[in-house]
Parts: structure tokens; sequence; C-alpha cells
């Protein structure tokens, strides 16, 4: 019996994947793709110990060495390529230890949530060594277990040369290996990788399941559980970014944003969203915008249901007079929303920001 309990949802997959493996027809290549933490890396994990648990019965059983190994990342038969921001380091040997840091950095996050996510500020690439060391890698039999297993996160972000090295090992893979590939789309892959692997789509946390696991695991009330389920739209590891203290860089940059809206003056609002354009990624400008929408929601509910529904902090506080009725927060959640949609569309970040204060501030929608 084959039970990836590490995976939330995705029964599709799930079925899919264990049907493989009772049939002993695991394709040697797959793609597991969709969204930002819907738990491709967490199946990748999973059906690494489950082609290489000791287990007779259970499988992964989560207790033999071989998935104890694999869930602390220390197991040699498995191995991982993350995609990685430019090392600065000016010595080879000074760039080669940067690397270890940075990969040390991610596995632990990933040992203690396969959900959790660690954000670059920069353009993350897969390098062309990392392909090339993980073909000699899978040239070597398995020190401990049945077969040799790669895990390439991210693999929309190979550099050039590493995406034409890949393709070889994707037509044959050496031996028992098994390559697991994760992308958050389609779109940015080359098409002779794609026919190279066997395709499994990710689909959305459903929103009942992300709220009983912000409930259980941050002890949220049902109703902040909601709130965080609603902004994430399906991705589980984006609840529980926002959930954890590390949603805190999404609420501060927020609220000093907003204050900024309301509060200052143009010229300190256009110097605030300059500096976002330039400092921040794509992905934290969203993020900055899910923190205003946050607040507005904290704003609405307070609105609606008075000191029982939610009390205000004191940054609150102050943004609260700006809005003086439902109405103008509704808009402003919508206009938050607009917003987002047109910066994921590629629209200058400068533009879509400085024209969403000036709604904000002008009161136009
Ligand atoms: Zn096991």
């Amino acid at each position: 019996m084959y039970a990836f309990e590490k995976v939330l949802d995705q029964d599709l997959v799930k079925k899919v994947l264990s049907g493989a493996l009772e049939k002993g027809k695991l394709a040697h290549a797959y793609l597991f793709y969709g969204v930002e933490g819907v738990g491709k890396w967490a199946m990748a994990l999973e059906l690494a110990k489950a082609v290489n648990c000791e287990d007779e019965k259970t499988k992964p059983c989560q207790k033999c060495t071989t998935c104890k190994k694999i869930f602390k990342l220390v197991y040699p038969d498995v191995n991982l390529i993350f995609p990685l921001p430019p090392l600065e380091g000016k010595s080879g040997s000074q760039r080669a230890s940067e690397k270890q840091e940075l990969i040390q950095k991610i596995k632990e996050a990933k040992i203690s949530d396969p959900y959790d996510e660690v954000r670059f500020f920069k353009k993350t690439t897969i390098s062309v060594d990392d392909i090339r060391e993980m073909i000699r890698y899978l040239n070597l039999k398995p020190v401990e277990g049945r077969k040799k297993v790669v895990i390439i996160k991210e693999v929309e972000n190979l550099s050039h040369g590493g995406a034409n090295s890949i393709l070889k090992v994707l037509e044959e893979p050496p031996g028992e290996s098994l390559l697991i590939l994760t992308a958050r789309g389609v779109d940015r892959l080359l098409p002779t990788i794609i026919s190279r692997c066997q395709l499994l789509k990710f689909s959305s946390v459903p929103s009942d399941i992300i709220q009983a696991e912000l409930r259980e695991r941050f002890k949220l009330s049902s109703k902040k559980a909601s709130n965080v389920a609603n902004i994430s739209k399906g991705s589980l590891g984006k609840a529980i970014y926002l959930a954890q203290k590390k949603g805190e860089f999404a609420q501060k940059s927020a609220k000093k944003f907003l204050k900024l809206c309301y509060d200052d003056g143009l010229k300190e609002t256009i110097d605030f969203v300059e500096s976002v354009s330039k400092e921040y990624t794509k992905d934290e400008v969203l993020e900055l915008l899910d923190g205003c929408i946050l607040v507005f929601r904290d704003l609405y509910l307070f609105t609606q249901l008075g000191k029982e529904g939610k009390t205000l902090d004191e940054d609150l506080e102050k943004l609260k007079v700006f809005f003086d009725s439902l109405r103008q927060l509704e808009l402003a959640i919508r206009e938050a929303e607009r917003t987002r949609r047109a910066i994921q569309q590629n629209v200058s970040v400068v533009l879509a920001l400085l024209a969403f204060s000036f709604k904000l501030k002008y009161k136009t929608n």
C-alpha cells in the first residue's frame, strides 16, 4: 500500500503515482507542476521515500532508516538541485562555500516544513555545472537504496546550457534512476523537456483544508484562518508563510506603503514605490499587495463588527480614519486585487503601484 501522508490533498496525483508503483510501471522522469505551495516538493520526497523504503507493507513507512534519512535530506541516493541567486564571492572557494550556505539554508527550511520556501531577493538559476554533476551522480550505482533519485526544484530556472544538458538524461536516464522535476508552470519550459517527462498537475489546495491546517498549526481563529486562506488562493505554502511571522514582511511593507499613500506627500510615495521596484522581487511586490488586502480586510471586519470582530493595532488605528464606509474598503480591496493582476501580467511595478496609490490617496475609484 502506498500512503503519501506528508502531502495534503492532491488525491489524483496520489492515485496516479500509487497505481504506477503497484504495477511497477513508474516513469523515469516526472514533471510535477502547479503554483507555489501546493505540495510538489512534499510529493517528490514522498515518492523518493516510496521507491527506497525498507518496509514491506506501507510505503513510505516514515519509520525506517531510509525514510528518516530522506526526511532529513541526508540520504546518499537522493540528490537535490535548487535554483540559486548569483554568487557574489570573489574567489572560486568563496563562491563554493557561499553556495553551500545557501543550499543549507534551503534544506533547513524544507526539513522543518516541506511547504516552506526560502525567498531570495534576486533572480535564481540552475547552473549547467549542477546538471553536469547530476549526470555524473546518476551514472554511479545506488549506495544504499534501490533507485537513485534526483529532485530538481523549479526547473523553469534552468540556464540555457543546463536545459540542453538535461535533455539526454531525460531521454535515457541511466540505470535505476528516477528524475523528479518541479515547476510552477509549463509555459516557460522547453517543449523538448516537457515531452520527455510524465506530467502531473498539482491543483490548488481547497480552502477548507488550508483553514484546518492553519487552525491546527498556528492556533489561528476561524476568522483569521479563513482570511489568510482567502488571500492564499489555494497555496498552502503561501498561507503558512502569511500565517507565520514571516508574513510580517508583507504586513510591514503594506502598512508602510499605505501610511505613505494616506498620510504623507506625493514625493515620499514615489520614492518608496521606486525603491520597491528596485529592491523587491515580483513575488515580494505581490506580497506587499496581499499585505494591503489583509489590512483592508482587518479594517473591514473591525468596521463591520466593532471591537468584537477585531482589535486594531496602532498602525491600523491610524489608517482606520481614512475610511468612512465599508464601501470604500470594498473598493480599496478591489483596487489592490486589480493592481495585483496587472503586476502578474507584467505591467511595470512603478506604474501599477503609483496608479494604485493615487486611487487610494484621492479616493477615485
Ligand atoms: Zn520506510
